[in-house]
């Protein structure tokens, strides 16, 4: 069985110290590749360099994304945008983004977000570049825009979907590949989730941890550090496997085959 987390923020900080033993954990674990979340112009410089850094070690381990975060994207001037332009033709990115709407923590302002947003999906449609997208408390802003691009966009998934059954019909209506994190281990607030779930047709779902955030809350025994790490890539699995009525296999070939196709990874090679 092989796993592919769609999104894990490697390049922080919290795994400068480790990163080796996080990666090797998570490759005991049946993590086949990792592609690596690119954030901002300096975390997606970091986020390539690290893919490129495993890469050379392991051919097909890693790639990374390049993007400006919707936190970030009062910075996404015209040198930021060029730059994209210039990672998103370098060997090892797979996708542009994370770029989309966070209208729940807003760091930055809506019009701000929105121009940003606008400005990445247009740079992914004219690249013929896949987009990830991020979308939080932001459903309506967000599902125009994506509308309006999608007929432009050779690819587009949301990551760590949060929503419910509604969320996914209008997802799969614009044809989009929607992420499923670990928010789906948690008791508390995963419930239309977990119920959204199984609605996912299989050639449209993907599993991501978003390490080090949104540690599975249903881990047991929960580890002393509350930060989460690709090898729990594991445990997401094994929750919507369950959901789905399916069993860890028929769901790694799936997602896993799904992932490949998605970011044109080829196993023993990125890109
Ligand atoms: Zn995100």
């Amino acid at each position: 069985m092989e796993w592919i987390d769609i999104g894990a923020n490697l390049a922080h900080e919290s795994f400068a110290g480790d990163i080796e033993d996080v990666v090797a954990r998570a490759r005991d674990a049946g993590v086949g590749h990792f592609v690596v979340t690119g954030t901002s112009v300096a975390a997606s410089e970091a986020a390539l360099a690290l893919a490129r850094r495993f890469d050379a070690a392991s051919p097909g381990l890693m790639s990374a994304t390049a993007g400006m975060h919707p936190h970030h994207a009062a910075e996404l001037d015209a040198t930021a945008l060029d730059r994209f332009a210039e990672l998103a033709a370098a060997p090892g990115i797979v996708a542009l983004g994370e770029c989309g709407l966070d209208f729940y923590r807003n760091l930055a302002p809506h019009a701000a977000q929105l121009a940003a947003f606008r400005a990445q999906l247009e740079l992914a449609a004219r690249l013929r570049k896949p987009v990830f997208l991020h979308e939080r408390d932001a459903h309506v802003d967000f599902l125009a825009l994506v509308r309006e691009f999608r007929p432009h966009l050779v690819g587009a998934v949301a990551h760590c979907f949060t929503g419910g059954e509604a969320e996914v019909e209008a997802y799969l209506e614009l044809d989009l590949h929607i992420g499923v994190t670990g928010w789906v281990c948690d008791e508390r607030r995963g419930g239309a989730l977990q119920r959204a779930v199984p609605r996912i047709p299989p050639g449209r779902l993907m599993l991501e941890t978003d390490a080090p955030y949104l540690l599975p809350r249903s881990l047991k025994p929960k580890p002393a550090t509350r930060r989460n790490e690709p090898a729990w890539l594991v445990e997401v699995a094994r929750v919507v496997a369950e959901l789905r009525g399916e069993t860890p296999a028929e769901l790694a070939a799936h997602s896993s085959a799904t992932a490949r196709a998605f970011f044109g990874l080829t196993p023993g090679r990125s890109r």
